[in-house]
């Protein structure tokens, strides 16, 4: 927000409260004046205006004006874009106070510091700003949607290479094996072009590259050793996961700002937005009948100071479905209205309803304490803290200003309200409210269902061929063989001329010998240039390909993960908040740095190796 849009809403908002000057002022119209006092340079207002709107945020239960934090932030850039110190200095300080949590408002401090030039000052505030936001429940969720489809791609790039890898080490083989079934029935020279375009059958009937890799899961199963086939049929149910993941990911992304669930986690953070009791009140205008949605506007109210229009929607609530949560904030206005004896039936009928609600007991102990029954507040107390140890002894060591708690619904039936609003398409007209999840819906995509049929055609075509065994490639040459060109006596990783030459010693010319040997040198020579490239590019391959599978395809896995971070951070969800470029360079340069060290340890032992011709 620039200063001029800042300045032009302090005075609409204090046009307003001059209408208005005998009504108490809600925390949208302090945080207007003291922007406004602050953009015409009168700091000792500004100051006293921000101090009133902390002390109200207090008094209603609010610790935290993140959007007005932001916003802070932000004045404070632009105004050291435009010289002004003093200003940028109050915004900067207010954003702190204003949020003293909040990552975006470290990120943008950040940003600061870097125009400023103050590089230690940058690199320990995108540090403050990244442990922030693992404690916010939006940005660590939606940190986490990031990392999953940044995982999601290492791993679909993995699976591709896998298969890459297999085709170079068994496609000589499964082209025998083509050649030895098509010879039955075809004859000449179409029976190796067959073949061969059998390799890429997928290719030939325009399906995509994704229908290749899986084609080569199918017909090199057979041909892999133990290590590969596992890792075959895990990477298959992979491929099959990923788009149910990527469709998991996005439900995420999208639902954290559904308005019941961006509500629910802002009563539960106690911050206040400014636009959600606006939002909440549009959806419960389309769906009059959810008690959830009730008790949020109820705590929506709350935060604005309007006590009973907050008391009418817990009345309300409780009319649609009499909860312990509804009975529980129904008592607090009791008790805030000193009617303590009202306040104990409602505290009383919550535990009924839900006798594992903490908070419960615990307000139910509080107002026993006000009408001096000590031995019923003891007894509450105690069974509040059985429920929820944790959290009544941090309540107990630092009461809530109103002595109470308000309660606010678990986040997890949040979702599950949002999500049952979404299928059903009520309010589909609000920002927010499509995105559910559904794992039937999900998993009905043609990449899953093709990857669960590759799956069962990896052990069918595997169990049907076995019968008839696989061709093989010799270690030293290359050439292929099957059943049908040599003898089943001798050994299976030579061929035939080999076990002359190397094994039995026996009466070989030395023509043939000396041919021979050119044969493997060049063999083994196109083998170690082919892995040096393969390294060169993408490390883990050449170790896959030499048959140290494992090692191979970890490597693979993390040096893509590392990757995968660095070429999409910043371009996802926006976990870090919108401003955080400085920080989005630190990730970039760190995973770089990552995948480096990946590809050192995991290349340069492949460029050292020599040709062996034994
Ligand atoms: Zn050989
Ligand atoms: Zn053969």
């Amino acid at each position: 927000m620039t200063v001029r849009r800042i300045l032009v809403v302090a005075i609409v908002a204090a046009v307003a409260i001059v209408a208005s000057a005998e009504e108490p002022k809600s925390p949208r119209d302090m945080w207007g004046l003291a922007a406004n006092a602050a953009v015409t340079g009168d700091y000792d207002a500004a100051i006293k205006n921000t101090n009133d709107l902390l002390n109200a945020g207090k008094a209603l239960g609010i610790s935290s004006f993140p959007t007005y934090a932001s916003s802070a932030a932000a004045m404070a850039r632009e105004s050291d874009k435009l010289g002004k110190k003093d200003l940028a200095d109050w915004a900067a300080k207010t954003a702190d106070q204003l949020d003293p949590h909040s990552p975006a408002v470290a990120f943008s401090a950040s940003e600061r510091a870097r125009a400023l030039g103050n590089w230690p000052k940058v690199f320990q505030l995108s540090i403050t700003g990244f442990i922030r936001v693992f404690r916010n429940y939006r940005t660590r969720l939606l940190g986490q949607v990031d990392l999953l489809i940044a995982t999601t791609l290492a791993f679909a790039l993995t699976a591709a290479i896998f298969a890459i890898a297999l085709f170079f080490r068994y496609a000589r083989s499964m082209g025998h094996d083509f050649r030895e079934i098509l010879g039955t029935r075809f004859h000449g020279g179409s029976v190796s072009v067959l073949a061969f375009a059998l390799l890429f059958l997928p290719l030939f009937l325009w399906l995509s590259p994704i229908w290749l890799a899986l084609y080569w899961f199918i017909i090199f199963f057979g041909y892999a050793s133990k290590i590969e086939r596992v890792l075959i049929i895990l990477f298959t149910l992979i491929v099959a996961a990923l788009p149910i993941a990527l469709d998991r990911a996005a439900t995420w992304a999208a639902g954290v700002d559904n308005p019941i669930v961006a509500v629910d986690i802002d009563s539960a953070e106690a911050s206040y937005h400014p636009e959600s009791l606006r939002r909440m009140q549009e959806l419960a205008a389309l769906v009059p009948d959810n008690d959830l949605v009730q008790i949020l506007l109820g705590n929506l109210e709350l935060q604005e100071g309007n006590d009973q229009q907050a008391e009418v929607y817990y009345r309300h609530a409780q009319q649609i479905r009499d909860s312990a949560g509804a009975n529980v904030n129904l008592g607090n206005r009791n008790f805030l209205n000193g009617d303590f004896g009202a306040a104990i039936t409602f505290y009383e009928r919550a535990e009924q309803l839900d006798p594992k609600l903490a908070i419960a007991f615990y307000d139910d102990s509080v107002a026993n304490g006000e009408t001096y029954k000590f031995d019923v507040q003891g007894q509450k107390l105690e069974q509040a803290k059985r429920l929820d140890t944790r959290h009544i002894e941090r309540l107990t060591q630092t009461p809530p200003p109103q002595k109470i708690v308000v309660y606010t619904p678990p986040v997890q039936d949040a979702w599950a309200a949002a999500d049952s609003l979404a299928q059903k398409g009520v309010a589909k007209t609000l920002f927010g409210t499509y995105a559910y999840f559904d794992l039937r819906n999900s998993a009905m995509n043609p990449i899953t269902l093709g990857a669960l049929a590759a799956l069962l055609l990896e052990i069918i075509v595997w169990w049907r061929r076995r019968r008839s065994g696989y061709a093989n490639a010799c270690i030293k040459c290359g050439r292929t063989f099957c059943r049908l060109c040599k003898s089943a006596r001798e050994s299976a990783t030579y061929c035939t001329q080999c076990i002359h030459i190397y094994l039995k010693r026996d009466g070989v010319s030395l023509d043939t010998k000396r041919a021979k040997l050119e044969e493997v040198s060049d063999h083994q020579t196109a083998m170690t240039r082919r892995n040096k490239l393969f390294a060169t590019f993408l490390p883990g391959s050449a170790q896959v390909l030499e048959g140290r599978t494992i090692a191979g395809v970890i490597g693979m896995i993390l040096f893509l993960l590392f990757l995968s971070v660095a070429v999409l951070t910043g371009r996802l969800a926006p976990a870090l908040g919108p401003v955080a470029d400085t920080t989005h360079l630190f990730v970039r340069l760190l995973m770089i740095l990552l995948a480096a060290v990946t590809w050192f340890f995991l290349s340069l032992p492949v460029y050292r190796r020599r040709v062996t011709i034994g």
